[in-house]
């Protein structure tokens, strides 16, 4: 039977488009399918604008300061200038993006694509069929927004970048990664920031010490924080959203954002006419090839629940081209993926949280909590936290969580040596490089404590 093509990828964000790329440098005829920008949430409306914005509110602490490093700064911020060259540097990564594409031959088609069979799909705008070897969904994810009355009134994250002007004040539901990025961003920026979130500390899962750490550092930079509390219902009587919360107060604030997770791009995508498995959150259930329960009919990136990151989805993309068409499969691990939170202090973490170690087995745990240098010289009492979760005795390293300057950059590189079992010993091996906050991870004497059958000891 012929096609069309060899593979139709619907989605041109992270995943579809390394995925796109690949399988035509490998001879593929591939058409990818985008309804939006080319480029998806990571480079126009997630990571790569959130890290600039993350950029501009840090200003503030440096300005705070640069006083005792002997500068006298009188600083002003203004949103438009940010904004603009924020949507600069995304139009400059979109057009790369799509250079990307078209050098080994992608045809972009801008247009939405409806699965209508195991082998095609229809494009809405252009009303017309294609047929295609191989489908690769790609569509991503999009906020998950709570639901309450008045929801219509709060915001996402995909409006956040644009607001026309910065709101006095800001209401953000949610105590994940975005909730906290966020309210990093704002409140660096001088909004008046509170996170209102419905468990018992910010970041769920993660390590005690990062979401503690994280905790006191918003707090200090002025964002107030409400536990077990949620959003009831908004409403917008004037200029102000009011905002009722389950416990019954009521309070206004100049904008409202959830922040409350992600839902898979799956509604309207016509999966079920070919006959493709979804989960009860809309996720693709995929194995290990990415490959869903219809054999031509392929998904990877935040569609499939697996890892919503960047680098996790370019990963699915990649290999998914390595099996399909270049004869040579390869299965993503998804057992250490390191991870950053890119909130004021910064968090990089990899592998075990000291509470899921502990179940393990028997480990040993280093802790070194310092003022950052840079701080030395101010008033600034925020301290960083390196922490190393070996095995017992010396081990293996089976978890590293940073909380302060570059702990994103650090981890990263742990994530080499963890990906290669490096023991205590490995860490010990390597001389320190001083002054540096990285140095604390390989000059650890002995366990700052242990746990030996489950009991801290
Ligand atoms: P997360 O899943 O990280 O956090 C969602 C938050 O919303 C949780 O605190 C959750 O509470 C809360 N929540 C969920 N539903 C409701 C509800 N109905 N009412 C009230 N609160 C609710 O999602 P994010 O939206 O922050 O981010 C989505 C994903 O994107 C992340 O998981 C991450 O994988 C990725 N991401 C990564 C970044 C990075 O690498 N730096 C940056 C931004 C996003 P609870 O904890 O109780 O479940």
């Amino acid at each position: 039977m012929s096609f069309d093509y060899d593979l139709v990828v619907i989605g041109a964000g992270s995943g579809g488009v390394r995925a796109a790329r690949m399988a035509a440098t490998y001879g593929a005829k591939v058409a990818v399918v985008e309804e939006f920008r080319v480029g998806g949430t990571c480079v126009i409306r997630g990571c790569v604008p959130k890290k600039l914005y993350v950029y501009a509110s840090r200003f503030s602490d440096q300005f705070d300061i640069a006083e005792s490093f002997g500068w006298n700064v009188e600083a002003r911020f203004d949103w438009p200038t940010l904004v603009a060259a924020k949507e600069k540097e995304i139009t400059r990564l979109e057009h790369a993006y799509t250079s990307n594409l078209e050098k080994p031959g992608v045809e972009i088609i801008r247009d939405r694509a409806v699965i209508t069979g195991p082998n095609s799909v229809r494009l809405v705008q252009g009303d017309r069929e294609l047929t295609s070897k191989y489908l690769l969904v790609a569509t991503g994810a999009r906020p998950s927004i709570p639901d309450i009355p008045g929801a219509e009134f709060g915001i996402t994250s995909n409006v956040a970048f644009d607001l026309p002007s910065l709101p006095k004040s800001i209401l953000i539901e949610g105590g994940g990664y975005i909730a906290v990025e966020f309210a990093t961003i704002f409140a660096g920026l001088g909004v008046d920031t509170t996170i209102v979130y419905r468990g018992n500390c910010i970041l769920r899962g993660f390590d005690e010490d990062m979401k503690r750490g994280l905790e006191a550092g918003l707090t200090e930079r002025g964002v107030r924080v409400i536990y077990q509390t949620t959003i009831a219902s908004l409403a917008k009587p004037g200029d102000d959203v009011m905002v009722t919360f389950s416990d019954g107060v009521s309070a206004p604030y100049g904008a409202v954002m959830f922040a409350t997770g992600r839902r898979p791009n799956t509604d309207g995508l016509g999966l079920e006419t070919a006959g493709v498995e979804l989960a009860g959150n809309g996720a693709i259930p995929v194995d290990k090839y990415s490959q869903t329960s219809v054999p031509s009919v392929y998904a990877v990136g935040d569609v499939t629940g697996r890892a919503q990151l960047t680098p996790v989805a370019i990963r699915e993309g990649w290999y998914f081209a390595e099996t399909v068409f270049n004869n040579n499969p390869q299965v993503v691990d998804h057992s250490l993926i390191p991870t950053a939170v890119f909130s004021e202090p910064e968090i990089g973490v990899i592998g075990l949280t000291e509470e899921e170690a502990a179940t393990h087995g028997d480990i040993d745990v280093y802790v070194a909590r310092f003022r950052p240098m840079q701080n030395t010289l101010s008033t600034r009492t925020e301290r960083m936290v390196l922490k190393l979760i070996t095995e017992k005795n010396g081990g293996r390293v089976l978890g590293v969580h940073i909380l302060g300057p570059s702990a994103a950059e650090m981890i990263q590189l742990v994530a080499v040596a963890m990906g290669m079992n490096a023991t205590k010993a490995d860490f010990d091996r390597a001389i320190a490089l001083h002054p540096s906050a990285a140095e604390e991870l390989v000059t650890f004497k002995a366990p700052s404590y242990s746990y030996r059958d489950c009991k801290k000891v």
